[in-house]
């Protein structure tokens, strides 16, 4: 039998989907996009732990996707350990008027805050308590200028703390992508993700499985560097779609490292590009 999934006492369904009380709570935590946003889609990537990749997913989907000619923003809601700003060679501070913060605009267009683009000095640490650091992401809904936008990837902290928690309670997220890599724990890691956003009543596009393999770059030949896949079982077993696999490829790592990253061309993405695409964007 499936495990109740709700925490009221007085609830005896087993899931929480469809269920108007479900939506309801969800509502109550729900904070206003700036009146200055017109934001269509809102996706979260999430991962179970940090140096998965999940920046790296993150970027390259809004690359692919501003490509494709969407309008496209990357809310780096990584408070702790942003990455966004360096990738693609942003500085701060982010301008501000009596109507809101602008976020910086990458070289291909995309539209980006992050808390590096605010703190004087992007090198010092940001060392908040969770509900201080939450508070900044829905500030980065509310108080931030996004202006029009298709598409806005939300670059999760990892695990399942307060600003995940926050992301899925205040903002109204269409659906998650969950980055995983094979040295962890894939089944375990996609179930959490899986459950949490379920509980959330919020749909998982798709898994991506980052550092998938190696290209040998004489002979073609792909080397899986950190042992055979196993995303296609994680995601078989809970009816899930595999949306990409990534190999290694130093090429991505050197256009980051280079604040280069606007020309950046990931094809592996575009099984995620496409679950993006069909949230039907009309312009
Ligand atoms: P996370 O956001 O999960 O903490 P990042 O996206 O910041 O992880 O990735 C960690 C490091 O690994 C970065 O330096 C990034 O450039 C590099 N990296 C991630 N994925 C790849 C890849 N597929 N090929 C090469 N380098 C990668």
């Amino acid at each position: 039998m499936a495990e109740k999934e709700c925490s009221s006492a007085s609830c005896s369904k087993e899931s929480c989907e469809g269920c108007p009380s479900a939506k309801k709570e969800q509502k109550r935590f729900a904070v206003d996009m700036n009146v200055y946003s017109d934001v269509k889609h809102v996706i979260g990537i999430v991962s179970g732990k940090g140096g998965v990749g999940k920046s790296m997913v993150t970027a390259s989907l809004a690359n692919l996707l501003a490509s494709k000619g969407y309008r496209v923003g990357i809310m780096d809601a990584d408070i702790t350990g942003p990455s966004i700003p360096r990738m693609y060679g942003l500085k701060g501070p982010a301008q501000a008027d009596d109507n809101g913060i602008l976020p910086v605009l990458t070289d291909n267009d995309i539209k980006v805050m992050s808390i590096n683009l605010l703190m004087p000095d992007p090198e010092a640490p940001v060392v908040w308590r969770g509900p201080i650091l939450a508070n900044m992401v829905k500030q980065f809904w509310s108080d931030v200028i996004w202006g029009e936008l298709d598409y806005l990837l939300v670059d999760m902290p990892p695990g399942t703390g307060d600003v995940p928690l926050t992301v899925f309670q205040s903002l109204p997220v269409d659906g998650i992508l969950i980055v995983t890599s094979p040295q962890e724990l894939v089944q375990m890691i996609v179930k959490k993700a899986y459950n949490m956003a379920k509980m959330m009543n919020i749909p998982i596009l798709g898994v991506v499985e980052n550092y998938s393999y190696l290209k040998c770059p004489d002979c073609g030949k792909e080397i899986p560097v950190f042992g055979k896949s196993k995303v296609d079982a994680a995601a078989k077993e809970l009816g899930l779609l595999v949306a990409g696999k990534l190999p290694i490829d130093p090429k991505l790592t050197e256009l980051s490292d280079e604040g280069e990253f606007a020309k950046a061309e990931n094809p592996y993405l575009e099984p995620a590009a496409a679950a993006v695409a069909v949230l039907d964007v009309k312009h």
